[in-house]
């Protein structure tokens, strides 16, 4: 079976499934999204160590169903604009859907199925009672008005309110969203059923049944990570130094842990640029310049980190091939590709980001030995505490922040020790070990599930 699987690796990239309109569960085959196909390498590579069924391979290979939609918005001058906007289930075997909303203005369908399928290996590999959900929304939300970003935010429910709920599919905040519009969405879904639905949305705001410790929970997630794994190379944090692309919500948050746990953070930087002192930056300073100068209220913050001059300026590019200990890509994907790769100077990449890394990348980072600790293990503390808050909605009990923390840490750090060992055991990289470790769940649950009667052949 194994060798079958592999051989058809090549030809994956030409038979992913991509569904531009409407509900798709089709199998007609077209031209592969590059992203997906990319993301599916990791998922050929670990299929030739796990002893799954076939049946249960061929649905992983596949998005569920993916919803494109047209979403009108009013704008305050009056005038109507349509934004197109997504929403991916890549599988809900193992419970019910789960991923962000991304808003960005290079968000494609390719785009939010890769994350879904991420999402499908991050909530097995923390073994999470959910599936792999993502949406998105194309448009620049920072060129929006607050009332505009609502008006869309509430539109974007709307259209896909028949493909979400509590026990189907539960968005999240992700790149340019956050708990102001996930309070939105939750509101909207609630008016449409005329009921009000807390757990049909994570990452809302404290009052309005979110949970404590959620906009921390990526940042800490990554953070109890690189505290479980370093050690085990013996690099303790005041000889550390740390490169961080992305200075948002998941890469400021981890940027402040790691200062203050005595990690030098020498570069960070966000879409304009970034800015490098070898000798350490001033993490709580940089975060207040930010937090400071934001365009539209409590949302997008309008200044650059290139702003703060007494610093170098740096590019993206610069930062990503700086001569550091610890990279962390915080940002979007394919930021370290066969075009950079071999720059690259850092000993450890941790994947704060989703994808930054492409799997030709991947080799070439191999072959120079660094060590990379992927996005699915990396960045699953933000979906554990989403689980949190979904368990919390439910019963009507609030758990403490120390409650929660705990919780996390307990997860993180099992799960990261089990993909360790695996790793070790098998003499494979740690993405290669999460994805075992991952599809040994999910295959378990695809094979429990049996097969439907009207799959058999009579023949
Ligand atoms: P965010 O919107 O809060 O921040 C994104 C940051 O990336 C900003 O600083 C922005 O300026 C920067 N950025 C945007 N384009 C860039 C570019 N071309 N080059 C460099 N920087 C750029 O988003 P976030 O929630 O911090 O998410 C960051 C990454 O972490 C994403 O890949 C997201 O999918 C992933 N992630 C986030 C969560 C979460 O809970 N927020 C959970 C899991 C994974």
């Amino acid at each position: 079976m194994a060798k079958a699987i592999i051989s058809e690796a090549d030809n994956l990239a030409a038979t992913l499934l991509s569904s531009s309109t409407s509900t798709s569960k089709s199998s007609s085959k077209i031209v592969a999204p590059s992203l997906l196909a990319d993301a599916s390498t990791r998922l050929e590579r670990a299929l030739r160590y796990v002893s799954i069924s076939d049946d249960a391979i061929s649905r992983l290979r596949y998005p569920k169903a993916s919803l494109s939609v047209s979403i009108p918005v009013r704008m305050d001058d009056g005038s109507l604009r349509i934004f197109q906007g997504y929403r991916v289930r890549y599988d809900d075997t193992r419970g019910p859907g789960k991923g962000g909303v991304r808003y960005h203005p290079n968000v494609t369908l390719d785009e939010v199925q890769s994350l879904a399928f991420w999402m499908t290996f991050k909530c097995a590999l923390l073994n999470l009672p959910f599936g792999g959900a993502k949406g998105g929304v194309t448009v620049n939300p920072k060129e929006l008005s607050q009332a505009e970003l609502e008006r869309l935010s509430r539109g974007y429910v709307d259209a896909i309110a028949d493909f979400i709920g509590p026990d189907v599919d539960i968005p999240a905040p992700d790149v340019y969203t956050n708990s102001t519009i996930m309070g939105w969405m939750m509101d909207q879904y609630s008016i449409i059923k005329r009921q009000l639905t807390r757990g049909v949305v994570t990452g809302k705001p404290l009052t309005l049944g979110g949970s404590r410790g959620r906009e921390t929970a990526t940042a800490m997630g990554a953070f109890y990570i690189i505290q479980t794994i370093l050690p085990k190379f013996n690099q303790i944090p005041e000889q550390t130094t740390v490169a961080m692309q992305g200075f948002g919500n998941a890469g400021s948050t981890l940027a402040d842990l790691l200062a203050k746990a005595g990690y030098k953070v020498v570069a960070v930087s966000d879409s304009q640029g970034g800015i490098y002192a070898p000798q350490g930056l001033d993490i709580p300073s940089i975060r207040e310049y930010k937090n400071s100068r934001r365009s539209v209220k409590a949302v997008y913050c309008k200044d650059s980190v290139c702003n703060i001059v007494e610093h170098q300026v740096i590019t993206n590019e610069q930062l990503l091939t700086l001569d550091v200990d610890v990279l962390i890509p915080a940002a979007l994907e394919n930021q370290i590709t066969i075009a950079n790769a071999s720059d690259v100077k850092a000993k450890y990449i941790f994947e704060v980001a989703n994808g930054p890394i492409t799997s030709a990348a991947d080799d070439i980072l191999s072959d120079k030995g660094i060590h990379v600790f992927p996005d699915i293990l990396v960045n699953a503390g933000g979906v554990t505490v989403s689980y949190f808050e979904w368990v919390q909605n439910r019963n009507g009990w609030y758990w403490t922040l120390e409650e929660i923390n705990q919780r996390l840490k307990e997860k993180m750090e099992a799960e990261t020790q089990q993909t360790w060992s695996i790793a070790q055991e098998l003499g494979v990289s740690i993405r290669t070990a999460a994805y075992i470790h991952a599809l040994n769940r999910l295959g378990e649950a695809l094979d429990a599930k049996g097969t439907r009667d009207y799959y058999i052949n009579p023949m």
